[in-house]
């Protein structure tokens, strides 16, 4: 496997990709590589003949007071990862190749980014959009690779790629978890013994609603508050959103049905999590005023 440093490289690898024929997939992340991502690298695997992994920190999607300083960095280790996982290449640049000086321009997706997150760290998705166009520009994939973990960020990514003609495929893979539920995430590491414990209740708050789902309910204001009830229940929780939109959207949706995604964003402790989960169609007996009863 290869890594490269700098974007001329990078960009001079692509070509030679593409000149042989090769289908290219990209999978973006920040590093601090775990399954969650390594799914996406495995299944990158499966839809292109080369995968090219970028590790970027990217400072300009975090705001002022976030953890870019802290935020765990080790390119040996994700190196070897990725490698295990099936990438060709892993593509991290230096943040002064990236924003060299005189940059000035950013890539805005307007509607899409001011609610859930983008309303809570203004600026993020600014730098996620730019950041990504720019690393789509430099590897110019066939594919890129999401993780549904960050559905709106998926859904915003989507809506840039399909306005400005990127000629690229999104797609998304499926949410990661640990054993007991929680979405695996970079930020978990930052999480005290106790606060692992109550990060529990995203991924309950989001069980409940689908089971809920399932078993014929349709009204999304209603599950809504029984989930702030839920994790209000937790004194070291603190909510920042819980929305219940079309994952592809963001609309807020009051009737619930297949394609509806619940999100939320909590703050454990000092750490800010987020989570989701995307309806799928209820089974036969399920709809709405079927049996609750396995049998
Ligand atoms: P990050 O390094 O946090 O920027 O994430 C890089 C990519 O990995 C993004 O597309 C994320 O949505 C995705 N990702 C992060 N955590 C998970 C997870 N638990 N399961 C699946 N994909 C994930």
């Amino acid at each position: 496997m290869e890594i490269i440093r700098s974007v001329d490289q990078m960009r001079r690898r692509s070509a030679e990709f593409r000149d042989a024929g090769s289908v290219v997939a990209l999978v973006p992340t920040m590093g601090a590589l775990h399954e969650g991502h390594l799914s996406l690298v495995r299944l990158a695997g499966e839809l292109a003949d080369v995968v090219v992994v970028s590790v970027f920190v990217n400072p300009t999607q975090f705001g002022p007071s976030e953890d870019f300083e802290r935020y765990p960095r080790d390119l040996d280790e994700d190196a070897r990862l990725a490698a295990d996982a099936g990438a060709d290449v892993v593509f991290a640049p230096e943040a002064r190749e990236v924003y060299p000086a005189g940059f000035e321009t950013v890539v805005h997706v307007q509607k899409l980014t001011r609610k859930m997150c983008g309303a809570f760290r203004p600026g993020h998705f600014e730098g996620v959009t730019t950041v990504v166009a720019k690393l789509l520009n430099v590897v110019r994939p066939n594919v890129a690779v999401f993780g549904q973990k960050d559905g709106q960020q998926a859904a915003v990514i989507e809506r840039m790629a399909a306005d400005l003609d990127m000629g690229v495929e999104i797609v998304r893979g499926p949410t990661v978890r640990e054993p007991d539920g929680l979405a695996m995430s970079s930020r978990n590491a930052y999480l005290s013994p106790e606060e692992r414990k109550d990060a529990l209740v995203l991924h309950e708050a989001l069980e409940y609603a689908e089971q809920l789902y399932r078993c014929g309910e349709s009204d999304a204001a209603l599950l809504l508050d029984g989930m702030r009830t839920l994790i209000g229940s937790v004194k070291g929780a603190e909510i920042q959103y819980v929305a219940a939109v079309d994952a592809k959207t963001l609309e807020d949706v009051p009737e619930l049905g297949p394609g509806v995604m619940f999100a939320l964003a909590v703050v454990i402790g000092k750490t800010r999590l987020i989570d989701n989960v995307v309806l799928g169609e209820r089974k036969r007996g399920e709809e709405a005023g079927g049996s609750h009863d396995d049998g």
